[in-house]
């Protein structure tokens, strides 16, 4: 078993509510200095600059994870992650064709940036990322699962896009065996609260910003024999889809 501190929440400067300077290369080069080992790139409703993130990460000699925060149709924010960047544009071309075609206004929403690892702006997403798909909450789980990917309810202690806020309790189905918190403050009290002792409970900082990165502190332990940032991205997958302790 290797401990790896992870952060799976992260926003890049293609979500527009986040800043520029969230840049892949300027992302790894934090998680990096906060002693993060494992970190996932979740952009709203794309995949864009999982890429350039997947190669600053190694760069820096940490595992990155492509992933995405897919808004649903009932507006509840929902973290995937995927074993391979083929699997995870694969999933981002489908929910592409389940966006609404709205323009971004960059005064208005803030910069859709597309970057590669070195700090090179290499386009702007012209439509809007960040409303909600055509995709169902049940739909966008299966879509997600059907990639080979793990797919789980973002920070369900916050009113706003939390699922609990939207739907007040958790569904029977899609079944989610893991939840992410945002404050790990609240864990014990929602573990509790909300009877979730069967579930794996993530803290990620959702950080839009690099001074929101965390330091170090939530850790997941991974069977890893042999060592490579495929098979940690393999065992974390299949952990958070549940089908491994
Ligand atoms: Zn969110
Ligand atoms: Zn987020």
């Amino acid at each position: 078993m290797s401990r790896y501190f992870y952060d799976l929440h992260l926003h890049s400067c293609l979500s527009p509510c986040a800043d520029d300077d969230m840049t892949p290369a300027n992302i790894a080069g934090m998680a990096s200095l906060c002693g993060l080992q494992l970190v996932a790139l979740t952009d709203h409703n794309t995949c864009g600059n999982c890429g350039a993130f997947l190669t600053a990460c190694r760069k820096y000699g940490i595992v990155g994870v492509p992933g995405m925060e897919l808004t649903t149709a009932e507006e509840i924010h929902l973290v995937c992650l995927f074993p391979t960047l083929e699997a995870a544009e694969a999933f981002a071309r489908d929910v592409k064709a389940a966006r609404l075609p709205i323009k971004n206004k960059p005064a208005v929403f803030g910069n859709q940036l597309y970057m590669d690892d070195g700090d090179q702006i290499l386009g702007e997403e012209p439509n809007l990322l960040i409303p909600a798909t055509q995709l169902s909450l049940e739909e966008g789980t299966a879509l997600a699962l059907s990639h080979g990917g793990a797919a789980y309810p973002a920070h369900i202690d916050r009113p706003s896009n939390g699922i609990l806020g939207i739907l007040g309790a958790l569904p029977e189905r899609p079944f989610f065996p893991t939840l992410e918190i945002n404050d790990p403050e609240n864990l014990e009290r929602y573990r509790e609260q909300y009877g979730l002792q069967n579930r794996r409970l993530l803290c990620s900082s959702d950080a839009h910003r690099l001074e929101s990165m965390r330091d170090a502190g939530s850790y997941l332990d991974l069977d890893d024999e042999p060592y490579s940032s495929q098979r940690v991205r393999d065992v974390l997958i299949g952990l958070l889809r549940g089908e491994m302790q």
